[in-house]
Parts: C-alpha cells; structure tokens; sequence
C-alpha cells in the first residue's frame, strides 16, 4: 500500500504492537531494538493478556505464567484477594521479537547510537548487537525507547521523583506468588518463581531517602527488607544473585507526543507510577491507537491537526487516570501522614476526584475524533464528565444520534423512544444502561 518506510525505535510492548499494527495495515515497518540491560518480573492483570492477545503477542503470551496469588499489606492491613500474572521481561521481550519476525516487520537488533532528521525524514545510526554499523532511513519515526527515549528539548509533566531498587535472590522451587507492602518511606514488591527465583523491589523517594554509595546497597536493601513481614517468605532460604539494580519510576508526561511524521508512544509518551501495575496496560493503550493516527498522518495530511491531536489528548487523558489511580492508592496509607514520600504522592497530580458525577444535565454530544477504519475521522459521539473523549459506539450502536433523539422527544418516555427504534429487547436494554450511566 503506502510506500511510506516507517521505523521503530525500541521493541518493548508498545513498539512492538504499533510495529505489528502497522504491518496490518500494509506498510513496510523497519524496528531497531536492543535487549533491556537488566532483567525484570512484572505483573499484568487479565486485561492486559486481552490488549496482548489483540496487539497479536502469540508467542510472547506462551512465556506468562499462569495466575498467582497477590497479598497487598497497606495502611497495616492485609488482603489476598486477586491474582496477577508474572511476566519474566527479559524471555517476553525476545518472544516479541518471533512474534515482529512472523508477522513480515523487519527486526535489526542492535543499539539507536545517534539520530538526525532531514527533509525527507530520519536518518538513524545502529550499531547491530554483532557490532555492525547500519544506517537506517526512514519517511516516518515512532519512538518507542521507553523511559530511555532522549527527550531534552521536550516540555515534561513530572510527578514526585521516584527510584526502584530492584534484586534478584534464589531459593527452592515453590508455588508462585506476589506481594506488596508499604513501609514509613516507600513500598516494596515482592515476586516468587516457580524455578525458585524471586525479585525484590523497593520504590523510594529520590529526594529524602538518602541512599548510601552503590557498594552498600546491597546491604542496605536486605536491612530494609529484613524488617518487612511479607518480604519474609521471599527472602527465607534464599540468596541474593547480583547486584541492586536502579531503575527510575517517577512519573512523567511529554507535552507533545506527536509531530507531522513522527509518533512517540508507550513510556516515551508518558510512563506511569509503578504501584498502579499498570505500565504494560497503558503503553499498549497508548500504541494500539497509534497505527491509525500514522496512517492518517501519511494517507491524509491535510487532517494531520486532528491526529496529533487526537493521539496526545489521549496520551494526556491515560497519565492523568493512571496517576489519580496512584493518588488515591497512596492516600488510603495513613501511618506515616508527614513523611515526604506519602505526603507527596497523596496530593499529586491534582485533587480532582479520579470519577466525576454523571448527571443528564452533564451530559451532551458532540463532534470529536474517532478511529475508523484504521484512520481518524470526526464523528458525533457523547461526552460525559467522566468521557470527556466522547463515546461512539456500543455493541455496534452509533449513541449520539440516539440520545440526541430522546432529548428531542422529551415529552415521550425514553424507553419508548429507543423501542421504537431499535426494536424491543434493544430498546429496554439500552435504556436501562443509559439511566445506569447517568445520561437520561
Ligand atoms: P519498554 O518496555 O521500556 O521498551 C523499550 C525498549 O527500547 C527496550 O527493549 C529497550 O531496551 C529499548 N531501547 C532503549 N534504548 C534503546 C536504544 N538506544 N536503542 C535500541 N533500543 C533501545 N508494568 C506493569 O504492567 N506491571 C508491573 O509490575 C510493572 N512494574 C514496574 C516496575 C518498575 C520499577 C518500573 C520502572 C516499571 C514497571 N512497569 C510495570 C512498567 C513497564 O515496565 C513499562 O510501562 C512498559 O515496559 C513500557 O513499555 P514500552 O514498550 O513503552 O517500553
């Protein structure tokens, strides 16, 4: 189709699925990637192996473990109520790369050492893992180099600045698990193999947690997890291998994520505050849209304002979700109200309620984009408090010219209305949920 030469830079989750999404859509896709320099456990919720399953991560989902069980110990109080899925980052990261190679994009593992843009696009230099020295062109550019994306120049939203200290330690094989706890400067989280290999993670403030030089931390993290009750079971007969690795996890917004031909998406757009175990979630949120806004971007540049538009409003609107999430998270510890770790982070980004009422009189339609087709479009849809995006469909229903309807026959029943068009069962049924919803 396009003979647009697209590149991806990085090929984590988010890159991985607009590299895939974007083959779909008929384009050539180049990616360049090279593996994390440390290894990582993860924990994805089941939402996220749908996102996965769609972004077409087949053998990257065969590496997942089956669900464990999570304890949560906050505010000193102890639930075991949910699973979660660990995710070994290292061997779901080379899964991705079968799973770019099987669907036609063209993978060069190696290191982005420089970059240049020119008229005709980007010029970027690689070194290839075997040393090789590439240069790669490129019409457009999505970065997708995670919180390790360059991003001077680049207006940012930060929130408090955070730091994960995270260790790897081997003991027997046992059953999988997972656990969080809160402690007076930070929180921890714990995660247990199968094959006996567990991970320790401790999340501070960068500011006030006066960390010793990198030789003691070692030391210093088995202190501080000595004393946490549900660290216990990971630690017990079990050694630490390697050295504490620093990762940073302070929250952060670029401004502006998107440009005329280039795209930044997944953590290079806007990376999350770990607690809310939603990073994977919200790079694949952010990357699933992604192809359409580049196809529009290429296909149609005389809408390209409504595209980036589109992309960062949306980019915009998951950060804040995803940090109001954190928010009221941390607000529920209150053991330690003026330390500046939990002080804070109960008061970032705002104190705007994560949902707003929906009352009808809140309620209105409106022109807004929306993806079709695998392009941006304009489309009337309804827009709440609480959706401020706008919804278009459900179960295939277009819903603003339906309630635009209702308001407009306010002397009749709105139940009768939607019977009259929609026929019986769907009539009732998408009443009652417009009345659940607050919209009539
Ligand atoms: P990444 O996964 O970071 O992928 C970026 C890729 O680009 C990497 O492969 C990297 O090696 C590559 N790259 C970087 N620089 C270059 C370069 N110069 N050249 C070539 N390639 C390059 N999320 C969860 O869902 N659950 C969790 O439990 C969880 N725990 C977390 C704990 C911590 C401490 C942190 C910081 C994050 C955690 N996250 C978690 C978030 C999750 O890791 C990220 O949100 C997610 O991986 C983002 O995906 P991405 O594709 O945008 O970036």
């Amino acid at each position: 189709m396009a003979d647009t030469q697209i590149l991806v830079l990085g090929g984590g989750p988010a890159g991985a699925s607009v590299a895939i999404g974007l083959k779909r859509l008929g384009y050539e896709v180049t990616l360049v990637g090279e593996p994390r320099p440390f290894d990582a456990i993860e924990g994805v919720s089941d939402r996220v192996v749908e996102g996965m399953r769609h972004a077409g991560f087949e053998r990257a989902l065969t590496t997942l473990a089956a669900p464990s069980a999570r304890s949560v110990t906050w505010n000193g109080e102890t639930s075991a109520a949910n699973t979660e899925r660990l995710i070994v980052r290292q061997r779901f990261d080379r899964a991705l790369v079968e799973d770019l190679r099987g669907s036609g994009v063209r993978v060069i593992q190696g290191r982005v050492t420089a970059m240049a843009s020119q008229e005709a696009g980007f010029s970027v230099s690689v070194v290839g893992d075997d040393g090789s020295e590439h240069c790669v062109e490129a019409g457009f550019l999505v970065e997708a180099r995670g919180r390790a994306a360059p991003a001077s120049g680049v207006p940012r939203v930060r929130g408090a600045q955070s730091v994960s200290l995270l260790q790897h330690w081997q003991g027997a094989a046992g059953t999988p698990c997972s656990a969080v706890q809160s402690f007076a400067d930070g929180w921890a989280w714990m995660a247990k193999r199968e094959d006996g290999r567990r991970y320790l993670q401790l999340t501070l403030d960068v500011a006030s947690s006066r960390l010793p030089p990198k030789q003691q931390l070692g030391q210093w993290c088995y202190e501080r997890l000595s004393g946490l009750e549900q660290a216990q079971p990971f630690m017990e007969g079990a050694e630490p291998v390697g050295e504490v690795y620093a990762r940073t996890s302070t929250p952060v917004l670029c401004e502006h994520s998107a440009g005329d031909n280039w795209l930044r998406v997944g953590d290079a757009a806007m990376a999350v505050d770990p607690l809310s175990g939603n990073g994977i979630f919200q790079a694949l949120s952010s990357a699933l849209q992604a192809p359409a806004v580049i196809n529009t971007l290429i296909r149609h540049p005389e809408r390209a304002a409504l595209a980036k538009a589109f992309h960062e409003t949306r980019i915009e609107q998951l950060f804040y979700r995803f940090a109001r999430i954190g928010r009221d998270f941390y607000d529920q510890e209150s053991q330690w109200p003026e330390h500046p770790f939990w002080r804070a982070r109960r008061a970032w980004p705002d104190s705007q309620p994560l949902h707003l009422e929906v009352t009808p009189d809140r309620v209105s339609t409106g022109v807004r984009p929306v993806v079709d087709n695998g392009l941006i479009t304009e489309a009337r849809v309804v827009i709440t408090p609480d959706q401020p995006l706008g919804i278009w469909h459900l179960n295939g229903l277009e819903l603003a010219p339906l309630l635009d309807e209702v308001r407009a026959q306010s002397d009749i029943n709105p139940t009768r209305v939607l019977i009259e068009r929609l026929g019986e069962p769907k009539g009732v049924a998408l009443s009652r949920w417009m009345v659940q919803q607050g919209w009539i």
